[in-house]
């Protein structure tokens, strides 16, 4: 700061403004001790000038990362050189409280800073002035972004009436299974489930109940499955679950626990309650499929041959249907 030649009235209203800028101003010696501290410092820290002049940074604040602090004013000392360092590196040097009721849902003050050298009339480097910018209103808005962006990405995955995957991100995951199942071969099962007589929900309570019955469907699905098992909406009233780590008899029991707590459940709409059925077809993959849509289709005619045996039952592809069995 060039005060040389400027006089004594300039030099006070200069410290002022200094003072009342919105920037943190902050000047240590080479040893860290604090030369100034201005109104902003004062404000948000709760520290006077008087108080802190002379202490070791550090020990008023342990919070501060010492050995990332040092280097970075050793280099700007030694170079005499400005360093910079934005919130986005490290969200703040001094941990203030936000107390902006704008961007209040961030808790502390994000901040930028610089580190700029002050020489001495020697020319030597003795000083170095931190200034500590508050961004947090534009750090908040970027989170905001980065977190609507985040749910845009995740809403174009979803299925927007349940909440499960939608079917060309489902059947992404059943090719990644089927390439999984390639190199490793372990067991791993495709469920193809629809809801029974639908077209009756549709025709006797509305599309809106029926939609009722979709999402519970979905949640109940939801409900029967491990943390790995994914499951997706494949169509209108059909759905399909992958269940990695389960050969078909491991998944005829969960999808039985599925298909039972459908049969029991009443559904609450706003019409009338529902009850309703499901069948289901299960195909564990083996290495006839030449690929993941064979697999699908293995699943879709255990699911007709489910169908055809009544309905309200689980099928696995492969094994004969027991009705016609016994014929
Ligand atoms: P099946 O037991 O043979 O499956 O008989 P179904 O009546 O269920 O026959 P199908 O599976 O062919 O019927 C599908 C019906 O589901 C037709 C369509 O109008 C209805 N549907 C498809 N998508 C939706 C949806 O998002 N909401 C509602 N409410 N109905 C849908
Ligand atoms: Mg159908
Ligand atoms: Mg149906």
């Amino acid at each position: 700061m060039a005060f040389q030649g400027v006089d004594a009235d300039s030099f006070h209203w200069l410290v002022d403004m200094l003072e009342s800028v919105e920037v943190g101003l902050v000047v240590l010696d080479l040893d860290f001790r604090v030369q100034a501290w201005n109104g902003f410092m004062e404000n948000h820290s709760g520290i006077t000038a008087s108080r802190i002049r002379e202490k070791v940074l550090f020990d008023v604040f342990p919070d501060i990362p010492k050995a990332w602090l040092t280097r970075k004013v050793d280099a700007v000392a030694l170079l005499n050189t400005r360093a910079f360092t934005s919130w986005e590196q490290r969200p703040y040097l001094f941990k203030f409280r936000n107390t902006r009721p704008i961007t209040g849902t961030e808790e502390f003050m994000f901040q930028n800073l610089t580190i700029s050298p002050l020489s001495g009339p020697s020319g030597q480097v003795e000083k170095v002035c931190l200034m500590v910018y508050d961004v947090t209103d534009i750090a908040s808005s970027k989170r905001a972004l980065e977190r609507a962006n985040e749910q845009l990405a995740k809403l174009s995955m979803t299925d927007r009436l349940t909440g499960l995957l939608n079917r060309g991100t489902w059947e992404n995951l059943v090719d990644a299974e089927y390439e999984r199942y390639r190199r490793y071969g372990h067991p791993t099962s495709l469920v193809m489930f629809d809801i029974d007589h639908f077209k009756k929900v549709n025709d006797s309570f509305g599309h809106l109940a029926g939609d009722d019955v979709i999402k519970h469907a979905a949640n109940v699905t939801k409900g029967g499955l491990r943390q790995s098992d994914t499951s997706g909406r494949y169509g209108g009233e059909e759905f399909g679950i992958i269940l990695p780590e389960t050969d078909a008899q491991g998944a005829k029991v969960i999808c039985e626990r599925i298909r039972e707590q459908i049969e029991q459940s009443v559904v609450d709409t706003s019409v009338a309650p529902i009850r309703y059925t499901i069948s289901m077809g299960v195909a564990q993959l083996t290495d006839s499929p030449e690929n993941h849509m064979q697999w699908m289709q293995q699943a879709d005619e255990a699911l007709y041959t489910a169908k055809a045996s009544g309905r309200n039952c689980v099928r696995v592809y492969g094994e004969s249907d027991k009705r016609k069995a016994r014929h």
